[in-house]
């Protein structure tokens, strides 16, 4: 159920109608909008109408959201919502491009990466320091020292960071460190982290699974903005099909079925999506065409040296080429990078 205010409600109009659905032991999230703020009610409604809050003064309606995800939905919010990393606005009229290595090796590896990364216009860095490797003997990330050298690598080039959380334990120590907590593939229906995710103040990178259709991603956004959590990016990083051409198959038609339905921005990762270096960059090109926020990237120095992911990281030269043509084809839209590339 969603309450909709009117254009003028007064805050105090917003509050009493908020401590009226907390009374009913229902939960109220308030959605402030360009013209209007709604509230989003979530619980068990079993046995209570919270419909009688339609009575109240400054409320104009109160609707029933027909889907199952309320909160993350156009009907809640209307305008695209525009979440901040660290200083960098993700989503609205901007686009950005994260870039980094899939795994913090070692804090020379993470500087000259990132180093990279800044001088090639890239507005976030991204690392692994906790990596959910298919094969147990596979190298699985320098855990909390990879956290203290993503730090040591923000201070340094001014870059906010993305990181992935793999559990409860290493969630809590990204909030302490990082500027975004990204949940994987992997985890992308793993609820309770969800939930965790959900109570943090940190943004979360939310991935699609990798067999995992619009709305169940949506459901997993759905989970972290109920427990509290409003600063969700969602991100398309390949499914898995019959092809066998490319690691994953990307799916970009995702990115204008999500823009129609949900005011949540959405990057779009053309590394896993299709695991070989040389299709990244004309991935990326397409991602910023149909109407992407952002693309995220893997890039590594010395690739064939890297201990995950090597054959889809691009070089630092590429990368710098892919944000010059990302920011050209958004500039045909009517969008441009954010910050905006300097003049060269
Ligand atoms: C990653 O971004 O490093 C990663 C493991 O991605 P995904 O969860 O999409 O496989
Ligand atoms: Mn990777």
């Amino acid at each position: 159920m969603l309450v909709v205010m009117e254009a003028g409600a007064a805050p105090e109009q917003i509050e009493a109608v908020v401590r009226h659905i907390e009374k009913m032991g229902l939960k109220a999230h308030p959605i402030p909008g360009a013209h209007r703020t709604a509230i989003g009610i979530t619980g068990h409604q079993r046995g209570k109408d919270p419909g009688i809050v339609e009575t109240f003064p400054g409320v104009k309606e109160v609707i029933q959201v027909s889907q199952a995800y309320k909160l993350v939905s156009r009907e809640a919010k209307p305008d695209d919502t525009i979440v901040s990393v660290g200083g960098v606005d993700v989503g609205g009229n901007g686009i950005i491009v994260v870039g980094g290595p899939c795994a913090v090796e070692s804090l020379d590896q993470s500087r000259t990466i990132a180093e990279q990364i800044k001088l090639g216009g890239g507005q976030l860095f991204r690392g692994g320091a906790y990596k959910p490797r298919t094969s147990p003997y596979s190298f699985q990330g320098l855990g909390e020292p990879g956290l203290e050298i993503l730090a040591r690598v923000r201070e340094e080039f001014d870059l906010p960071i993305v990181t992935e959380a793999i559990d409860e334990t290493s969630l809590k120590l990204i909030e302490q460190y990082a500027d975004c907590i990204q949940i994987g593939a992997r985890n992308m229906q793993n609820f309770s982290l969800l939930k965790v995710a959900g109570k943090s103040r940190k943004p979360v990178l939310l991935k699609r699974g990798m067999s995992a259709t619009l709305e169940e991603l949506l459901l997993s956004a759905e989970y972290i903005m109920s427990e509290g959590n409003y600063n969700v990016m969602l991100c398309e990083r390949g499914v898995r099909t019959f092809a066998d051409h490319t690691r994953n198959t990307l799916d970009l038609s995702i990115v204008p079925a999500i823009k129609r339905i949900t005011h949540l921005p959405i990057l779009v990762d053309p590394s896993h999506g299709t695991g070989k270096r040389n299709k990244v960059l004309p991935m990326s090109r397409a991602a910023i065409a149909v109407g992407a926020d952002g693309v995220l990237v893997e890039v590594h120095h010395k690739p064939e040296e890297a201990l995950s992911d090597g054959p889809q990281a691009i070089s630092p030269e590429v990368f710098e080429q892919l944000v010059r043509e990302v920011d050209a084809i958004a500039r045909v839209l009517g969008r441009t990078l954010q910050p905006a590339l300097a003049a060269s």
